[in-house]
């Protein structure tokens, strides 16, 4: 029987009951391939010339070789308050090992109701699909750790929101599904077994290094720690808002996952909010690095109790491993932030200079992504920067004090500061075109995205006050 490259494997059945339930993905009535991503297929071992014209595999209606479905049960913290969750919507198939041995999900979202659903239909609307396609693969390619998009069919149902939309089913690769949000579950719901079963697991799949360790939870737990700080330093720095940053949808992985209300920021303020639902702005763009920390501390006292068996002491280790989140988060983010201005040594006046270039573009409303890009070209042309004339003269002389040329440190910029960047409005315009049948806008987008470091005249321009109010829903 042709495999089709198939691999699959399904530790995670090895887990104790409690964190998942056998589910099959319900039928769809007329799969239609809408994108496929090649590349991907390739890297993963797969038979992409097979599978690109195989719509029923990705709509879940014939399951791959090796694949046993299940829905991952998980809780969160939404918005501060827990809640019982798991795959309300999505079906994990198994586990691809790839010809270089690497282990990914391979998970249908949109595939139909499970245990998990609570009210809602288990369904996904094509367009917010293939948003999280568009975007997550512009964050990959943007160097940010992320989940993959694998393929987007349309199942030939329908999905009903507040219009009648055509029903969807996106393939997600990960290095895996396991959330903040499954260590909040286990915690709440499981035994203290089940909680080291859960921790044990994924310290084999993330972190083997640690299996011996003797205080391996603890180790487990600043690894996290450090690849949050880590990946939220990378999404401030890239203008990135997360939008709903429940426990629920922070990877223990440190990938991003879960693009539901999110988006990129045009003109740079610290305040900027996209999501509908988020009216308080817990999750805007300023207070991402805090909510981090937060989800962190919840995460520490789901595994307080494998810590230490006295409940204080294991507060105590808890809490210092948090205070350790700070900072990797300042050293990543002066580092980036460095890198943007093409600065390779460093001075104590570097946090004001950067600061200060942020205010400007605060007040004068300037593009985040283009001005940092502009800047990156300060040896061919110098940079206009609205009401930054001062700016740019101690710029300037600051990077005449470091042992590099001026070219040297452009690159540094250019490598540094996209020019491609999933903006609104040219999302907006090649998922409008996907709308209408026609999927050859968003292919020239996400060419361009794949190459986030090469001038592009059209997707660098901002037209005219689009960024404003622009606003994102989540479960679509
Ligand atoms: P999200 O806001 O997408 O992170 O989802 C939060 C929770 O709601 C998760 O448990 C999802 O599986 C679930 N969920 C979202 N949309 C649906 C839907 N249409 N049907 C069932 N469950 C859903
Ligand atoms: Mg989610």
């Amino acid at each position: 029987m042709a495999t089709n490259g198939w691999n699959l494997q399904n530790t995670y059945l090895g887990l104790p009951e409690i964190f998942y339930c056998n589910q099959k993905p319900s039928l769809a009535p007329a799969p239609k391939m809408v994108i496929f991503n090649q590349i991907l297929a390739g890297e993963l071992g797969l038979d992409g010339g097979f599978l690109e014209s195989s719509p029923e595999i990705f709509a879940g209606n014939v399951l791959p070789v090796g694949a046993c479905p299940i829905s991952q049960a998980y809780a969160g913290y939404q918005f501060g308050h827990f809640a019982m969750l798991g795959d309300g919507r999505a079906v994990l198939l198994g586990e691809q090992i790839t010809p270089k041995g690497q282990r990914f999900d391979i998970q249908l979202k949109g595939s139909g109701s499970t245990p998990y659903s609570r009210r809602g239909d288990g369904l996904a609307s094509l367009l917010p699909m293939l948003r999280e396609y568009i975007i997550s693969e512009a964050m990959y390619a943007l160097g940010i750790p992320t989940t993959r998009s694998l393929a987007v069919v349309l199942t030939g149902g329908k999905v009903v929101r507040e219009t009648v939309l055509p029903g969807a089913v996106l393939t997600r690769v990960a290095t895996s599904h396991i959330r903040i949000g499954t260590f909040n579950f286990a915690a709440a719901y499981g035994s203290k077994e089940d909680l080291a079963a859960l921790a044990n697991y994924t310290i084999w799949r993330h972190f083997p290094w640690l299996e011996d360790a003797k205080d391996k939870y603890l180790l487990f737990f600043r690894e996290v720690v450090k690849l949050k700080a880590e990946l939220i330093a990378k999404w401030q720095l890239i203008g990135f808002v997360h939008g709903v940053m429940n426990t629920d949808n922070g990877a223990i992985s440190g990938e991003t996952i879960d693009y539901g209300p999110c988006a990129f920021m045009d003109v740079y303020d610290q305040n900027t909010v996209f999501s509908s639902i988020d009216t308080g702005g817990r999750y805007a763009y300023k207070n991402q690095p805090s909510i981090g920390a937060w989800n962190l501390a919840r995460l520490a006292e789901s595994l307080c109790p494998l810590f230490h068996h006295n409940q204080e002491e294991s507060i105590i280790m808890a809490q210092k491993e948090i205070e350790g989140y700070w900072g990797v988060y300042k050293k990543n983010w002066m580092q980036g932030m460095r890198a943007k201005l093409g600065l390779i040594n460093q001075e104590e006046s570097d946090e004001s200079l950067i600061l200060e270039l942020l205010d400007l573009m605060k007040s004068h409303k300037l593009d985040y992504t283009n001005t940092f890009r502009v800047l990156s070209f300060v040896n061919s042309d110098k940079p206009s920067l609205p009401g930054g004339g001062c700016w740019l003269e101690r710029w300037i002389a600051r990077l005449g004090k470091q042992p590099i040329n001026v070219n040297k440190a452009c690159e540094i910029m250019q490598a540094n500061n996209p020019a491609v960047i999933p903006r609104n409005y040219w999302v907006e315009e090649a998922l409008y075109a996907a709308s209408e049948g026609d999927v050859t806008v968003m292919e020239d987008l996400l060419r361009a995205l794949s190459n986030p470091f090469k001038d592009s005249e059209k997707y660098a321009y901002v037209p005219e006050g689009c960024g404003c109010g622009y606003r994102t829903f989540c479960g679509t």
